[in-house]
């Protein structure tokens, strides 16, 4: 049977893209529905304007080191409303980008909410097209628990359009973006109480990592509530918020930020019309080769909720195109050692195994740890303190993880990446000439072994 499409993909976010692009680059008739934003999460309300904001929030570091290093500076005035403003137009400079990147390859552009009507066909605003596959990238939504009060609170999504900076806020979360936004909210100058529900956040990152922030944040002046939850939000006569929590303490705000997690992106998305099934955690069950359980529906990205960052989704899209339209380039997806960063004030960079997943995996572990202070800060007051850390197999030597805390540290660890991917041993890191004077130079000079 012809097919209008060879390949309809649902989605123009990091994973859709990629996987529309070089299938429509291998000769593969494509195209992309997308209802939104053109980019998806990562450009519009992820990784890109969290980013600048970052940056905006790190500048207050670098006016507090400046007299240091002799600047006398005028009080400085911080502008929220500039600040959105200037996000605002780089984003829609970055999806005419993406415009141009689908048209110029070829890829049809539908604007328009996709459904899926059949196991080849699908609808947007009305017109039904044919596929031979359809691909699921649909990505992934906040998700804020079932409270009394929770339309009152707001997420990632808005924060990024807030018409002013809040002056007192409620962080509720200890995710990636829990973390990152009380950065942001705490470095342009709100007043952030950071709560989250378990003893210590970020779990899954190492120990000492998680440990190593808490006080950096603490000495920051953040206020980290563990043990805490919100049980109801209500709205004060002044406008401000009143958080109660489970232990009864009640916590005023202007902003009750949640980041809870997101869940995979499913609504009126017409799967009831396949035989798409979904995980037992509601994300889209798939194969090692992102096929559903319909053989003619793939899906990839934060809607199968394997590894929700964006250049995981790029590399499934890829898998994609090239499974489907150039076999014979085709490479499985290698989620071993993926290096990542939380754009915290310190950030962290970490790849590989965390020294509580070394010794469950049954390694028998050498643990190297640095902390010291940053050269940059040795002419100023600042006493932050930078974590470095080696995770090693006492019996292959091999490096089994690298993590740190401190400035750069997203930048530094893309590199300790390849190596572990290489499969460095601590050996062949000793004997790698450092780069001084930096930072990242004690990843090659640490010879004492913690524990
Ligand atoms: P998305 O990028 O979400 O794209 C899905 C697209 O599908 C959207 O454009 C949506 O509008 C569209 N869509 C949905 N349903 C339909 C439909 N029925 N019809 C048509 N279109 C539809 N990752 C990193 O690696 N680094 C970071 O620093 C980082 N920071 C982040 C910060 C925040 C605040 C958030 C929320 C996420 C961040 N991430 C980061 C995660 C990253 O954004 C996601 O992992 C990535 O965008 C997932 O790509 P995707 O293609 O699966 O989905
Ligand atoms: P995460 O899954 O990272 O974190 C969710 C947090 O919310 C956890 O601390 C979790 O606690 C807590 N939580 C979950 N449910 C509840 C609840 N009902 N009540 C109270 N707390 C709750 O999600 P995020 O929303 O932070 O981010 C989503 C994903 O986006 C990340 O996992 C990451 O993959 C990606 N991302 C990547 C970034 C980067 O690369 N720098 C930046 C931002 C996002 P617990 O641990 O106890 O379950």
């Amino acid at each position: 049977m012809a097919y209008d499409f060879d390949l309809f993909v649902i989605g123009a976010g990091s994973g859709g893209v990629r996987a529309a692009r070089f299938a429509a680059g291998f000769g593969a008739k494509v195209a992309v529905a997308e209802s939104r934003y053109l980019g998806g999460t990562c450009v519009n309300v992820g990784c890109v304007p969290k980013k600048l904001l970052v940056y905006g929030a790190h500048v207050a570091d670098e006016l507090e080191q400046a007299a240091g290093f002799g600047w006398t500076l005028e009080e400085g005035h911080f502008d929220w409303g500039t600040l959105i403003a200037n996000k605002n137009r780089e984003i829609e400079r970055l999806n005419g980008i993406y415009r141009n990147l689908l048209v110029n390859s070829g890829v049809t552009l539908l604007t328009g909410h996709a459904r899926i009507t059949a196991a080849n066909e699908v609808e947007v605003e009305g017109q039904r097209y044919s596929a031979a596959n359809i691909l699921i990238a649909t990505g992934g939504w906040p998700q804020v628990p079932d409270i009394p009060g929770k339309e009152l609170a707001i997420t990632s999504n808005e924060a990024f359009y807030l018409k002013d900076l809040p002056r007192r806020v409620l962080v509720v979360g200890g995710g990636y973006i829990a973390v990152e936004f009380a950065g942001i909210f705490q470095g342009l100058g709100a007043d952030t109480t950071l709560l989250y529900r378990g003893d210590l956040f970020l779990r899954g990152f190492d120990g000492s990592v998680r440990t190593h922030l808490k006080e950096e944040l603490e000495k920051r002046g953040m206020d980290l509530q563990f043990n805490a939850d919100i049980q109801r939000i209500d709205k004060l006569d002044d406008g401000s918020l009143k958080a109660t929590l489970k232990d009864g303490r009640e916590l005023v705000a202007d902003c009750v930020f949640y980041a809870t997690g997101r869940r995979p992106m499913l609504d009126n998305l017409g799967l009831e019309n396949t035989g798409v099934e979904l995980d037992e955690r509601g994300f889209i069950r798939v194969d090692e080769q992102y096929q559903t359980t319909a053989p003619s529906i793939l899906a990839i990205g934060d809607v199968i909720g394997r590894v929700q960052l964006t250049p995981v989704a790029l590399a499934e899209g890829m898998a994609v195109a090239r499974r489907l339209f150039k076999p014979e380039q085709y490479r499985p997806v290698d989620y071993q050692n993926i290096p990542t960063a939380v754009f915290s004030q310190p950030p962290i960079g970490t790849v590989g195994l965390t020294e509580e997943q070394a010794l469950q995996a049954g390694h028998k572990v050498q643990i190297f740890e640095s902390r010291f202070r940053a050269m940059k800060l040795t002419l100023t007051d600042i006493q932050e303190k930078t974590l470095m850390k080696l995770v090693v197999d006492a019996e292959t030597d091999k490096v089994l993880g690298c993590h740190m805390v401190g400035p750069d540290a997203g930048e530094i660890i893309q590199g300790l990446g390849i190596a572990l991917k290489a499969g460095a041993t601590k050996l062949q890191f000793d004997e790698t000439i450092g780069v001084h004077p930096t930072a990242a130079e004690e990843f090659v000079t640490m010879r004492t072994v913690t524990r």
